[in-house]
């Protein structure tokens, strides 16, 4: 876990550690307010260059980034294993694959996508008017980012914010700050130019001082309460922010769904990245009539899994798993790919990010235990652990009483409940203070896209589940506490840009008959205006057109 600790010289530093071992991995400065309002000054003083430059140009450093990431894929992949906790693996598959493809989308579809946009105006197009829209970078976009993908969630907002011509000073986790120094480091040796993408290591204080310190927008990703705190401040500041925060994502599967897939995709949905995903499946709601058998499939597939009780160091890979329970001992050894590479470890569960997160699961897990609940498999922190492991748990016999089924547990655990209707479904989904994502499991389309439709969340997905962070093209936006405003797809894009409205009156020679001064027939024409011409109807409007005539041959006499 993450600290910070008093400096020698007067430097406080944040130590970044594995979570699964505790050993140290290195340092980061932990930065003080006047850095940090220093770092904004400077992003601020090389934005206007950059805002100058083609799309085309912009775009040619984050493919040249994107190629350094790909030949750096398993030693960056490492150094997120190490600071998170999580598989290699499931690092390259769940965040690594999603922004490769994110950073060639936007790098060739920015210009198309922020094209100046003639807007229709109805009858004032009759006038003589036009409107369009420009989209304008909004200078300085501050990023606040999590630990849970310390890589995909800052670096897409970072490659979308750089591509709309903003220069970005980003402040990663206290827990994952070597990643987001990666993340600079990487697009630095792509020739972004100084000063364009500045970042900001510390902790909540680091992230505060982001919030005053000058920025146009920022883009917040983390938990509802520090959601709060930074939507405070920025009222306070008066910037605008989007806030991506927790989840507490309901799946349904309906008694048409193929059981053994359904089953699969519940267990990646609730246990990848260790259930620390904030689209994880936190809910499962499965139909009284197929209950039993989707349960038994899910004990089954869960205790298939191997839990990375030991995380190896990088270049000593392979562990070979010898156990097969859910949690296998893995004793790393040295295992060289054909090719001379170094092949990733091969576990599907990692340690959880800290002893902290841990104990919130622990909490919800016996809190239920201890009201009826049962857990069919895990259930208790793995004992002989070296860090924060706790196995993939399945409790039943849970209801919406207990914290494990209303507050985002943010770890591996799959509740599981029974519905009988559609109707309790979708009622028992959106009984939630988040809205997030949701999943609904079914063989009949319209019926899920029914379901779907009704469920209040950002995302829902039927037949899949979690992924849909790593597509470009879709937006990424919560409800109710889950938050407001996007990320990703063109409506995150227009996050990072104001939309500047060009109105034109082509009859420049044409006082407007709305103008002073105010004469008795004015205020008869308003009021035939406020009737018909406000009807949208071309018919309305042509009935006042001889009041319109006579009101401009009065303003020239
Ligand atoms: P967190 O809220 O504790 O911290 C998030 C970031 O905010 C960190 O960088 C932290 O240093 C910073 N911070 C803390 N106090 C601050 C303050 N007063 N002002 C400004 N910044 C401050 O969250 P976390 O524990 O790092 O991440 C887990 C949470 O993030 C979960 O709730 C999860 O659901 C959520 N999350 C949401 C999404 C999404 O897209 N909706 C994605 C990933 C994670």
């Amino acid at each position: 876990m993450a600290q910070s600790i008093p400096a020698k010289a007067e430097a406080p530093e944040i130590i970044s550690r594995n979570p699964a071992t505790g050993e140290e991995i290195g340092r980061a400065p932990l930065t003080m307010p006047e850095e940090v309002a220093r770092a904004v000054d400077r992003a601020r003083g090389a934005q206007p260059l950059w805002a100058n430059k083609s799309f085309r140009d912009r775009g040619r450093v984050i493919l040249r980034a994107r190629k350094t990431i790909l030949k750096e894929l398993d030693e960056i992949a490492l150094l997120i294993s190490r600071e998170t906790g999580k598989p290699a693996s499931e690092a390259v598959a769940m965040e690594m694959a999603g922004s490769l493809d994110l950073m060639q989308y936007f790098a060739r579809r920015t210009e198309s996508l922020l094209q100046r946009e003639r807007i229709s105006i109805g009858l004032y197009n009759w006038l003589g008017r036009t409107s369009y829209l420009v989209y304008k970078p909004i200078g300085v976009v501050g990023i606040i980012s999590p630990w849970n993908f310390p890589w995909a969630t800052p670096l897409d907002e970072v490659v979308m914010a750089l591509m709309a011509g903003n220069a970005v000073v980003l402040k990663p986790s206290e827990l994952t700050p070597l990643t987001g120094l990666k993340i600079k480091e990487v697009l630095d040796r792509a020739g972004l130019p100084e000063g364009l993408l500045e970042v900001v290591t510390g902790d909540g204080s680091t992230g505060a001082a982001l919030m005053g310190a000058g920025v146009d927008k920022v883009m917040f990703t983390g938990s509802v309460a520090t959601g709060k705190r930074v939507a405070e401040a920025a009222a306070n500041y008066l910037i605008p922010v989007v806030l991506e925060l927790g989840g507490k994502d309901a799946m349904i599967v309906l008694e048409d769904a193929n059981i053994e897939n359904a089953a699969r995709g519940a267990i990646w949905g609730a246990f990848a990245n260790c259930g620390q995903s904030c689209a994880a499946v936190e809910r499962c709601y499965v139909h009284e009539s197929i209950a039993q058998k989707f349960t038994d499939a899910v004990v089954a597939e869960t205790k298939r899994l191997i839990v990375g009780t030991r995380t190896p160091r990088p270049h000593v890979s392979e562990p070979g798993a010898t156990a097969t329970g859910s949690q296998a001992q893995l004793e790393p050894k040295r295992a060289i790919r054909a090719g001379g590479a170094p092949a990733l470890p091969v576990y599907d569960i990692g340690s959880m990010s800290s002893e902290q997160q841990l104990r919130i699961v622990e909490r919800h897990v016996y809190e239920a235990t201890a009201n009826g609940a049962k857990a069919l498999t895990g259930g208790e922190r793995t004992a002989d652990a070296d860090g924060p492991f706790f196995p993939p748990t399945v409790l039943t016999n849970v209801n919406h009483e207990m914290a494990v089924m209303r507050e985002e547990t943010f770890g591996p655990v799959l509740p599981i409940m029974s519905f009988k209707t559609d109707d309790e479904a979708v009622r028992l989904a959106n009984d939630s203070d988040y809205g997030l994502t949701a999943s609904v499991w079914t063989s009949d389309l319209s019926r899920g896209k029914r379901i779907a439709e009704q469920i209040e969340a950002g995302t829902v997905t039927i037949n899949e589940v979690l992924y849909t962070h790593s597509i470009a093209q879709t937006p990424w936006s919560g409800v109710k506490q889950s938050g407001f405003g996007s990320t990703h797809g063109r409506a995150g894009l227009l996050e990072l840009v104001n939309a500047q409205h060009i109105h034109i009156n082509r009859f420049p020679f044409m006082p407007d008959v709305w103008w002073f001064s105010y004469t008795p027939s004015a205020g008869k024409l308003f009021r035939s205006l406020a009737r018909r011409f406000a009807s949208g109807s071309i018919v309305q409007t042509l009935l006042v057109l001889p009041q319109m005539i006579r009101r401009w041959r009065e303003r020239r006499s």
